[in-house]
């Protein structure tokens, strides 16, 4: 498995959080569609969608998308993703939280609100806190607290945790719609149960080994 990562960055409009990106048997899956298909051309090169056959045969095939939890940040350019068919992976809340612009906090950019309505056929909800992402079966944790649909992805000692933790001991809001502090403190003790050597990619900031981290 492969990891790349394309840093967000802070913007007069807020906050555009990390995408990250999981290459595995020739396939890709995006964690947190806040940068565009362009954008990740960028990184990747030519890849193809999952209904283009291969030319070349050596061209990735983007699997599908996870969405950590429902903030905007975390999925600004999610329409790019609805609009080329690619399945998206995300809890029932976060599906539901998304078409609220008051939960999904795009509100606070007040120009432009997003109600985020994610074609039935493409939501994809993890069964039985599993997920296959390139052939693979990854293990989906529920990690509520900073909002409550968040979702953390983990397998092979590499941890996708949206904003629930982040480098230098710090961790997610827990003052905004649907955020909860003890609902955070359990989320945090949970995934401290996890081996020390797991690498933990936050949606803001570094990425860090989660030994590093104490609350
Ligand atoms: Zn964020
Ligand atoms: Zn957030």
């Amino acid at each position: 498995m492969e990891i790349k990562k394309i840093e967000g960055k802070e913007t007069s409009l807020g906050p555009i959080s990390n995408t990250f990106i999981i290459i595995s048997n020739g396939k890709f899956c995006v964690v947190d569609p806040s940068h565009s298909l362009v954008q990740i051309r960028e990184v990747l090169g030519d890849f193809l969608l999952p209904n283009q056959d291969r030319t070349t045969g050596n061209e990735l095939i983007l699997d599908k998308v996870i969405v950590t939890h429902c903030h905007f940040d975390h999925v600004e350019k999610i329409q790019d993703f609805i609009e080329s068919d690619i399945p998206i992976v995300l809890s029932r809340k976060c599906y539901q939280n998304l078409q609220s612009s008051s939960i999904n906090y795009s509100c606070m950019l007040n120009d432009k609100p997003l109600e985020i309505i994610i074609p039935k056929n493409l939501a994809e909800f993890p069964q039985d806190n599993k997920i296959i992402l390139c052939d693979e079966i990854w293990e989906v944790i529920d990690t509520p607290g900073h909002t409550n649909c968040s979702i953390s992805i983990y397998k092979d000692q590499n941890l996708f945790v949206g904003d629930v933790m982040f480098a230098g001991n710090s961790f997610g809001r827990y003052d905004l719609p649907t955020g909860d502090r003890r609902e955070l403190v359990n989320t945090l003790e949970k995934l401290e149960n996890l081996p020390s050597s797991t690498m933990v990619h936050p949606g803001h900031g570094e990425d860090f080994k989660l030994a590093e981290w104490r609350k």
